[in-house]
């Protein structure tokens, strides 16, 4: 079973493609489980212009609402692929601290499949860097840790990491490795997801930990889909013996 939990569509700002295109490429693709995660601020504000206006707090009455329109626009998708491929609706979380991007407060995303946390570890994140409480904000069934060297970020919290990863168990809570490997991202690839394949040893704190571990493309292009990429970072984690979340 292949997965993909980290997908972008036309309900990003820096995405390209309707969220039927995006999925059909990962049909194509052969990929099992979907994952589409637009960007909340995306979502929320609808047009770049609302976005980037001074007034964007001023919308946020109609946040909420647009919050609903896009779940029910993914669950539509869900419905009318249903046996051809498993999609998940998802949405991404910047956590940057200042007016327009991370959630209102109080805005409701709990009826989501799963949520993805970006940002956690930069000084300006809302999080405050404590992945649990913010986890807990969220609400979400199942919440993943998104673009995030979650060793190095155990380490500056002084905490240890296998402690950490079986807590992160525990409130079903997941990283993800980001395989993004695009024009859009400049064909860059994340350090944190190279160094993760190649020791082993912090593959065996993972594993012991129980903390599930997913692949994500974070595409937003369908034409710059590598879905043999997607599967062949799946293929590690099985090989590896680390669940998956959604198995
Ligand atoms: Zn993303």
């Amino acid at each position: 079973m292949i997965q993909d939990l980290h997908s972008h569509t036309y309900y990003s700002f820096c995405g390209g493609d309707a969220p039927e295109t995006v999925v059909e490429a990962a049909i194509a693709g052969g990929i099992d489980v979907l994952g589409i995660t637009d960007n909340n601020y995306g979502v929320g504000y609808g047009r770049c212009d609302v976005f980037l206006s001074q007034y964007a707090a001023g919308f946020a009455s109609t946040y909420e609402r647009m919050l609903r329109k896009y779940y029910d626009h993914i669950n539509l998708v869900r419905e009318k692929y249903a046996g051809k491929i498993e999609v998940k609706r998802g949405i991404e979380l910047c956590t940057l601290n200042d007016v327009i991007h991370p959630l209102p407060d109080g805005a409701d995303i709990s009826f989501y499949d799963f949520c993805l946390i970006e940002n956690l570890d930069w000084k300006e994140s809302v999080t405050g860097g404590d992945l649990f409480a913010y986890a807990k904000r969220c609400d979400t069934p199942v919440v993943g840790v998104a673009h995030t060297d979650l060793f190095a970020h155990i380490a500056s919290r002084g905490e240890d990491p296998y402690d950490y990863f079986s807590r992160m168990a525990e409130n079903n809570i997941f990283w993800e490795m980001n395989v993004s490997y695009d024009p859009t991202h400049h064909y860059r690839v994340h350090g944190y997801m190279v160094d993760f394949f190649a020791d082993e040893e912090k593959q065996d704190i993972v594993r012991r930990s129980g903390v599930l571990v997913s692949v994500g493309f974070d595409g937003h292009r369908a034409a710059d889909y590598l879905p043999d990429r997607v599967r062949e970072y799946n293929e590690k984690l099985i090989a590896a013996n680390i669940r998956r979340p959604f198995e």
